[in-house]
């Protein structure tokens, strides 16, 4: 079987331009479902199933559940139908992780394998057919599902490829983020890959001995080596998970405006999940705000988030957890 996603199989397999580009068009672009794109759509090989869908009572967001064809592993995906009427995916890059932050479901479950770049690409063309049926547009794609994806650089690299590819599903860069725990040397080389696209640094604390208990990963990718390359990577997001009486106290805001300062970060403070493995508690909404003027008054740009999907365990953080939840044959 065929992967629709190789241009080489592609052009082997359809030698009329014309034709290639219809194909691409249905099958990628509208999202068609198979048999309603011209022939030979029937022969291209799908490396993902939907096999559960979650939707959130209390928002717009779905939790999309993928089965791998080839192992029956499973991730997780999340649409968010956000209140603009716009419509974003997150997507996952690894089965399970291996960086083992302490605040994350998906963290828990270790590493079992690397997404392939076709897996990662099916969960965008799955969803973006769920969504042609509620007559909705994808538009934004961020890849901080579960796993790390700088430790997945190259399948990363061929996905973002076929995703911004003209002849693909030619999403503008602007519409594409990764988030990373940050591992310098790949997000350099990532930055030297895909200048225009936005990759999130997920900081969390900015004092080592606190990053080194939230993340593990921290003891040798450290705050110094984070600081050399921040002017390098251009504009930086800054993602900042706010826990009661761990990051947010006046200590935190100040190695926090130290690690940015000579920097224009956007900093997204995040409210913090609960799950059953989590051992920390959110912060209140008032404390956060607080947290968050006081940067605005240093002059970087602060945003609230709001992490939709909570009551299906599909919020930040969350991915990997095991929940009651309603299968899409249901
Ligand atoms: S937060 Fe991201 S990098 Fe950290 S353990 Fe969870 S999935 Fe992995």
């Amino acid at each position: 079987m065929k992967s629709i996603y190789d241009i080489q199989t592609l052009e082997k397999r359809i030698r009329d331009p014309y034709q290639r580009k219809k194909l691409l068009n249905a099958y990628l672009k509208k999202a068609l479902p198979p048999e309603e794109c011209p022939e030979p759509a029937s022969e291209f090989f799908q490396g993902m199933e939907l096999v559960e869908r979650h939707d959130s009572k209390t928002d717009g967001a779905t939790k999309l559940v993928f089965q791998c064809v080839e192992d029956g592993g499973k991730v997780e995906a999340v649409v968010l139908r956000i209140a603009s009427g716009r419509t974003s995916l997150c997507i996952s890059s690894q089965i399970g992780c291996a960086a083992d932050c302490q605040f994350c479901a998906t963290g828990a479950m270790g590493l079992t394998r690397n997404l392939t770049a076709d897996e990662m690409l099916d969960q965008v063309l799955l969803a973006k057919r769920l969504l042609r049926e509620e007559g909705r547009r994808l538009r934004n794609i961020v890849i901080m599902g579960m796993g790390e994806p700088l430790h997945n650089e190259t399948n990363l690299f061929q996905c973002l490829e076929t995703l911004r590819d003209p002849r693909f599903f030619n999403i503008s860069e602007n519409h594409l983020m990764v988030s990373t725990v940050g591992i310098p040397d790949a997000m350099l080389r990532f930055r030297e890959h895909f200048p225009a696209i936005q990759l999130a640094l997920s900081l969390h604390s900015a004092r080592q001995d606190i990053r080194e208990k939230l993340m593990p990963i921290a003891r040798f990718q450290t705050l110094k080596k984070l600081k050399a390359i921040l002017p390098d990577l251009g504009n930086s997001m800054i993602e900042y998970l706010m826990l009661k009486d761990v990051n947010d106290s006046p200590e935190d805001l100040a190695a926090l405006l130290d690690f940015l300062q000579g920097t224009n970060a956007h900093i997204n403070l995040i409210q913090f999940n609960a799950h059953p493995s989590a051992k920390y508690k959110p912060v209140s909404l008032d404390a956060r705000k607080a947290f968050g003027d006081s940067l605005k008054n240093a002059g970087f740009k602060v945003t609230l988030r709001y992490s939709l999907g909570e009551d299906i365990a599909a919020a930040c953080g969350q991915l990997g957890e095991k929940k009651e939840i309603r299968t899409v044959s249901d």
